[in-house]
């Protein structure tokens, strides 16, 4: 414990405060983003909302495709009305052949770096070693009148030479005739759309999507986004409506991006009625295609054909999956007066998990995701069984979680299944309504997503093992080799860690923003202003970083520049913890005080051991204490007495206020180990027993980003202090977080060199 008098506080406090000199300005974390964002204009505001004269492009679609089933191959037709709503005159239009990637010479295979090793993956053998004829085989692009269009194909981007400019506020149609063969996705690697063949039953799968050449986006943030797609950075796509007919063997059941809009065409009466029930039913799914149903399909095999109709407005996509041997059922999702359709397929081979679970999980998402966002403005979603992958589209996503063979399944596989499900259908609100550019951002609907789908999680069950977003999992990483971390602002395929960085660790900020940095009320306000300012239109990252300080009145700009735009880990320690007590002011009772600490410290080494003999030279001679030294510098005398007199007399209002306090002063002293500045959130552990959090915001670094230290004058008496004891800060070193400081808990196993799991002779080659 130490004392310390009113004038000596006041010094300590100046003190802390020049501490600033040390650092470099032009370095504080906290400075403002202004060099790092683009500067806010008429089409996107300093404040993160759309700007007076913000525009964007949109395509509208006809497509009518045939799925042969024969072949396993697609061939199609479309027009695309494109409307220019940009200031801009356009002398060519740029279109996405995403199938190229798939080509025997595509980009993809060229520029992936690989080596030869003992353990090849078979996604790259099946890369590089397939004849797979993969690719667009496009047969006509032409204006819609007749008249042919020039084009130049580069790998997996069309330019399509417009005859005259494009010119603002124009529109322009658009002709394109091609086949593809569809990729068997277990064999050639790509699980984005393809197939997935059955062997037991010689039946497909098809969850299709890149079927058809789509326009590219053209903006005033990168004017034609055409990076090339080699699989990994997803896609960025216009606004548009859809018209697709789909034919496809008629024994097949087929679920698309939009309403169906000819049910009585290519449903029996009894699905018709089923599917009429299954539109108002809120509380359970109603099966519409039966398993046996579905497995009688699956051995007749129609050869005849029919055409589904589907419709959508104002989707960036459309997607579609097909198979006679779909299991189908559904229930509905009120909001407000209208009902959406939560809708799944699956094969038998998903059940039982499929029956019981997907289409509840669908309902659950569009609930807990529109609360945070806005109602889920589309008609209908589907979860799609098929195996291994989890990919997004609108109002319809591809999912895997499949049983064992015999129909058992493990928790780990029930899991997987709900959470790829909560994602994919999540994937609705970013990117496919709140649109941003996946080529560019992978972060920006991932991560967003991610941080949604643990919400979901968690309250789909509190004991959820491992929910989106949970700080504590991405300590791992962010405490990993600096060298292979990028930061979350790369672009998506020079990410490192590409999981980690571009869905868990922006799910985690999120999630640290919500309940520590800014709390739920002020961060779900703010994120929701995000969602509904951007809904349907294309934000950039400074769109959501102005957004959610704009609409909460919390600085954040340290937060996105450690976050979002360093590597840096959070790593803070708690120092010291040192006990004040306030000087009484009374000279004699101060030198009685020190004198009793003084008497406590141990004494000198040489003392000590001397002390035996001058013992017995004082025993032999009384008189040779007198010899020795009787000083006592704690001695009171009576000119203390007047001091103290004095002093009271003296003594200032406050100085009264500070001496009738009751209570116990605390200094607790902390460094930022880790580079990432955090609010404090401090544990103080009570000598009776009990203990209290106290939260103190991360501008307690501003003047010192390294170093900073806070003074608590508390009721009870300190028996210990835990620094982030409910781990919700992502901090990678908990070892300097306790005081006083813990001895850390660890395991390790005994073997034996000859046993088991060394199998060798020298245990240190097993490191
Ligand atoms: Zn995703």
């Amino acid at each position: 414990m130490k004392r310390f008098t009113s004038v000596l506080l006041i010094g300590a406090v100046a003190v802390s405060m020049l501490a600033q000199e040390k650092m470099d300005p032009a370095k504080n974390k906290f400075r403002q983003m202004r060099t790092e964002f683009n500067t806010p204009n008429a089409y996107r505001t300093g404040s993160g909302a759309p700007g007076q004269l913000y525009w964007q492009q949109q395509a509208n679609y006809k497509i009518s495709i045939e799925l042969d089933d024969e072949k396993q191959l697609i061939r199609g037709e479309e027009q695309i009305e494109y409307i220019n709503k940009s200031p801009d005159p356009l002398n060519y239009l740029w279109v996405q052949l995403d199938q190229n990637m798939r080509q025997k010479k595509s980009l993809t295979k060229l520029t992936m770096p690989m080596k030869l090793g003992e353990r090849m993956h078979p996604y790259y053998m099946g890369m590089f070693l397939s004849d797979f004829d993969g690719g667009f085989k496009i047969e006509h692009v032409g204006d819609g009148n007749g008249g042919e269009l020039p084009y130049t194909i580069n790998y997996t981007m069309m330019r399509i030479d417009l005859p005259v400019p494009l010119e603002p506020g124009g529109k322009v149609d658009l002709e394109i005739k091609w086949w593809f063969n569809v990729n068997d996705r277990m064999k050639n690697g790509g699980g984005r759309s393809g197939m997935e063949y059955f062997v037991e039953d010689d039946n497909y799968i098809y969850t299709i999507a890149q079927f058809f050449p789509r326009m590219a986006v053209y903006s005033e943030v990168e004017g034609w986004q055409n990076h090339q797609f080699t699989g990994r950075s997803e896609f960025a796509l216009p606004f548009g409506d859809y018209d697709v007919e789909i034919t496809v063997p008629s024994d097949h059941v087929v679920g698309a991006t939009g309403v169906l809009m000819n049910p009585e065409e290519v449903l029996s009466e009894k699905q018709l009625d089923r599917l009429e029930k299954a539109s108002n039913s809120l509380d359970e799914p109603v099966l519409i295609v039966s398993e046996e149903e579905a497995v009688s399909a699956e051995k007749k095999k129609l050869s005849s054909k029919l055409t589904w109709k589907f419709h959508a407005d104002n989707v960036r996509d459309f997607a579609f999956a097909s198979s006679r041997k779909f299991i189908w059922d559904a229930m509905a999702v009120q909001f407000g007066e209208r009902k959406v359709l939560a809708t799944s397929l699956y094969p038998k081979e998903g059940n039982p998990l499929w029956e019981k679970y997907s289409t509840r999980a669908v309902a659950h998402t569009l609930q807990v995701y529109s609360r945070h966002t806005f109602d889920y403005p589309y008609p209908v979603a589907y979860s799609v069984h098929t195996n291994q992958i989890g990919m997004e589209y609108p109002m319809i996503c591809f999912n895997g979680g499949r049983p064992l063979p015999d129909g058992t399944y493990s928790e780990n596989t029930k899991w997987g299944m709900i959470a790829v499900i909560i994602h994919e259908v999540g994937h609705n609100y970013f990117p496919m309504i709140v649109n941003s550019d996946e080529r560019q951002w992978t972060w920006m609907d991932e991560g967003l997503n991610t941080f949604l789908q643990g919400i979901a999680e968690r309250e789909w069950d509190h004991d959820h093992p491992s929910p989106g977003g949970k700080p504590s999992d991405i300590v791992p990483y962010m405490k990993g080799d600096k060298s292979n971390i990028a930061p979350i602002m790369t672009q998506g395929d020079l990410v490192k860690q590409f999981m980690s960085n571009a869905y868990n660790k922006p799910a985690t900020g999120l999630n640290i923003l919500r309940e520590t940095i800014m709390g739920r009320e002020l961060f779900d306000f703010a994120f929701k202003q995000y969602a509904q300012r951007w809904m349907f239109k294309h934000p950039t990252p400074e769109d959501l970083f102005r957004t959610m300080e704009d609409a909460s009145a919390v600085d954040l700009d340290w937060f996105w520049r450690g976050w979002f735009y360093g590597t840096d880990h959070v790593d803070i320690s708690l120092d010291r913890v040192t006990a004040m007590q306030l000087a009484s002011g009374n000279p004699a009772e101060e030198k009685a005080l020190d004198k009793k600490n003084a008497e406590a410290e141990p004494e000198e080494l040489a003392v000590q051991r001397n002390r035996a003999s001058m013992q017995s030279m004082v025993e032999e001679d009384p008189a040779m204490k007198d010899f020795y030294n009787n000083y006592d510098p704690y001695a009171s005398d009576e000119s203390d007495v007047e001091t103290y007199s004095s002093y009271k007399r003296n003594m200032s209002d406050a100085e009264k206020k500070w001496r009738a306090m009751k209570g116990f002063i605390y200094q607790l002293d902390f460094s930022n180990v880790g580079g990432m500045v955090m609010p404090l959130v401090i544990q103080f552990e009570y000598t009776d027993g009990t203990s209290e959090i106290k939260r103190i915001p991360a501008e307690v670094w501003n003047q010192d980003n390294l170093k900073t230290s806070k003074v608590f004058l508390l009721e009870k008496e300190l028996a210990g202090v835990t620094l982030d004891p409910n781990l919700e800060t992502a901090d990678c070193d908990l070892s300097n977080n306790h005081w006083p400081p813990r001895i850390e808990e660890s395991r390790f196993e005994l073997y034996k060199s000859s046993g088991r799991r060394g199998g060798g002779s020298n245990p240190m080659q097993e490191q």
